[in-house]
């Protein structure tokens, strides 16, 4: 079965990643511990049960007992390290895989935006060539001052 992290914007899972990882699974301790850590989750209406479990993530490692052949948590500890909304950049950053747009079909016409692209340069071109023929054109030698006819 697998186990989620429950804290705040945080996706760990119980795998064999996870795991390489260092990160283990704590559950829920009882009774007053229990609402301390719900309490320290921040997280609005959350009620854990025996099953939920919060990542190593959220810990100080002077929290861990890692003295045995698995690694717990010790006696009174409750979590204190999470990513709440006033930092989203950073959480975004390190935890958000990147998102890309919906791939264009293979084989599918350009898209509107590309000939757009096309169309508005090559009206670009026809208006600078306009512009370099008004320049040079045959009035250009008129046109060269109004001052030399003072
Ligand atoms: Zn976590």
């Amino acid at each position: 079965m697998p186990e989620f992290c429950a804290a705040y914007s945080c996706s760990n899972r119980r795998t064999v990643e996870s795991k390489a990882r260092g990160i283990t699974f704590h559950k829920f301790p009882r009774k007053d511990m229990r609402k301390k850590w719900e309490r320290a989750l921040r997280r609005k209406d959350f009620t854990a049960t025996n099953t939920t479990v919060l990542c190593s993530e959220h810990f100080k490692p002077e929290d861990f007992d890692r003295t045995g052949q698995i690694v717990r948590l010790r006696d009174g500890v409750i979590p204190s390290i999470f990513s709440f909304p006033v930092k989203p950049q950073k959480v975004s950053a390190s935890k958000v895989t990147p998102r890309f747009p919906s791939p264009q079909p293979l084989g599918s016409a350009p898209p509107e935006e590309f000939l757009g692209v096309l169309r508005s340069a090559s009206s670009r071109m026809d208006m600078m060539c306009g512009i370099n023929r008004a320049r040079l054109g045959p009035t250009g030698a008129i046109r060269a001052g109004p001052t030399r006819y003072r």
